[in-house]
């Protein structure tokens, strides 16, 4: 068996000791005879399971008590529409913080459901930089400020908590979850696709705070409520049952190798080499601010557009798949998620210098 780098920006790599677990447990998990694919949402196995996942989600982001945990479905995008649905009723009016494309895509959907404001944008740096907080005109009656603490296309992170005072502070944390602390008592709604950090797509991670509950709008489809999903123990529907299920095998993982402190120290590190690396090259660029960097999605140029297939065509013979960029940016992006290990990172480094040599 040969595994592959996989740079993909989601869904991405997964720990190896995750899925070799998973195998092991695919026929008969703990001796219940059965695959957890074929257990009843509601019986005592899977319960367990589900509320081990919330337990070591709770512990390693530190959630406090007065915020619920939702096992949703939907993805981000379909909070982008969710997430208005269930806040923005308190006032009718919203505040969103434009640093890229899924930002951008937030916004536009929230207009459906109130009176939408950009509070900061990026716009004027071409997306390369997070304006400053100096710069934010906040509405102090918008029923929440909406942010995406790291913009996976373009490769920008917030490496700061904004400061909203009394109106909540609402995150797309879909590509950076897990992958550093951060004080969840600063936000009053964080949301996350897992299928980069966390486990396979399909399922969505929602932590609200308890007073944020009881405003949705008529119009918000039970499933999609967040009080009754808070009610019904994200039982309202039939939840995900195997992605909660290997979620809570890397968040397993994720703890014996040390928590999100370790995550972020590990994350630093192969994002230092990739970027000291591009930095340091004539023939490649990464065009965003060093300050905004993301630790985790790094989109990079080669001197000549044309040689990118060439490029690409190298690197997955020799087993680095995934790195093409999006496709409304063009050129490279290198997802260097949780479970990318540092030799991913050291090879791909590799990679590049020759392919400098040969072509630069
Ligand atoms: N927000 C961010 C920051 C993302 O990276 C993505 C997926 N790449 C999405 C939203 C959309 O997620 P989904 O396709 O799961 O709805």
């Amino acid at each position: 068996m040969t595994r592959v780098f996989n740079f993909s920006p989601g869904p991405a790599t997964l720990p190896e000791a995750v899925l070799r677990q998973a195998a092991d447990e695919m026929l008969d998990w703990h001796g219940s005879g059965m695959s957890v694919m074929e257990m009843s949402h509601r019986g005592k196995e899977f319960i367990a399971i589900h509320a081990e996942a919330e337990a070591l989600l709770r512990e390693l982001m530190g959630i406090p008590a007065n915020y619920k945990v939702l096992f949703m479905q939907g993805g981000a995008i379909g909070e982008n529409a969710i997430v208005p649905m269930n806040l923005i009723g308190r006032t009718g009016k919203a505040d969103y913080v434009l640093t890229g494309d899924w930002s951008k895509k937030s916004a536009k959907e929230a207009k459906n459901f109130g009176t939408v404001r950009t509070a900061a944008t990026g716009e004027a740096s071409g997306f390369t930089a997070i304006p400053a907080q100096a710069e934010w005109k906040l509405d102090a009656e918008a029923a929440y400020v909406h942010i995406c603490s790291n913009e996976t296309i373009g490769g920008v992170q917030f490496h700061w908590t904004p400061d909203t005072g009394a109106v909540p502070l609402v995150a797309d944390m879909s590509s950076d979850i897990l992958s550093r602390p951060i004080d969840v008592s600063r936000y009053g709604l964080i949301y996350a696709g897992a299928q980069k950090n966390m486990g396979p797509s399909g399922l969505t991670i929602v932590i609200v705070r308890d007073d944020l509950l009881g405003h949705a709008l008529p119009v918000t489809p039970s499933a999609f409520n967040y009080q009754l999903q808070a009610e019904a123990d994200s039982m309202y529907n039939t939840p995900p049952t195997y992605a909660i299920y290997i979620a809570g095998l890397v968040l397993k993982h994720v703890k014996a190798l040390g928590g999100l402190a370790a995550m972020e120290a590990h994350n630093k590190a192969k994002a230092k080499i990739l970027y000291d690396y591009l930095d340091a090259s004539a023939f490649y660029r990464n065009p965003v601010s060093p300050a905004d960097r993301s630790l985790m999605n790094v989109p990079f140029k080669l001197k000549d557009d044309a040689l990118d297939d060439a490029f690409l065509k190298g690197a997955q013979a020799r087993g680095m798949i995934q790195l093409k960029g999006h496709r409304s940016v063009g050129g490279m992006r290198a997802s260097i998620y949780n479970a990318m290990p540092v030799e991913g990172v050291q090879a791909l480094v590799a990679y590049m210098k020759e392919f400098e040599a040969q072509h630069g």
